[in-house]
């Protein structure tokens, strides 16, 4: 499951920082998503519960804010947020764009205590 692989992941990255700053708990998990990336933040929430029990992260809340797509025109050479599902350049109209980013996630902050 792709969630699990994530929330594994995350805390993989988070819990190493709680102790770097003297921390004890992890209260909060913010993350960006990807509109592409397929992640269900619930799917997610469900899968840090599980993996964070008897964790640092234990009870921490997760805030996920989403992510548009990014794409650059090969046209006009203009970087966008493009529209899920609709890939063209909204400055020349060409569909020749590059996905360049909004298919990943990534931690933007942690509230430790
Ligand atoms: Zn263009």
């Amino acid at each position: 499951m792709h969630e699990m692989a994530i929330a594994e992941q995350i805390l993989r990255t988070a819990l190493p920082l709680v102790r770097e700053h003297g921390a004890e708990k992890i209260l909060e998990i913010r993350i960006s998503i990807g509109v592409l990336s397929g992640v269900v933040p619930s799917y997610l929430e469900h899968a840090l519960t599980e993996l964070s029990r008897g964790t640092a992260a234990q009870g921490a809340r997760l805030v996920a804010s989403y992510v548009p797509p990014q794409i650059r025109c090969d046209a006009c050479g203009a970087h966008s947020e493009g529209k899920r599902g609709l890939y063209v350049c909204p400055v020349c109209g060409s569909e020749k764009i590059r996905i360049t980013g909004g298919s990943g996630y990534k931690i933007d902050d942690l509230l430790v205590e």
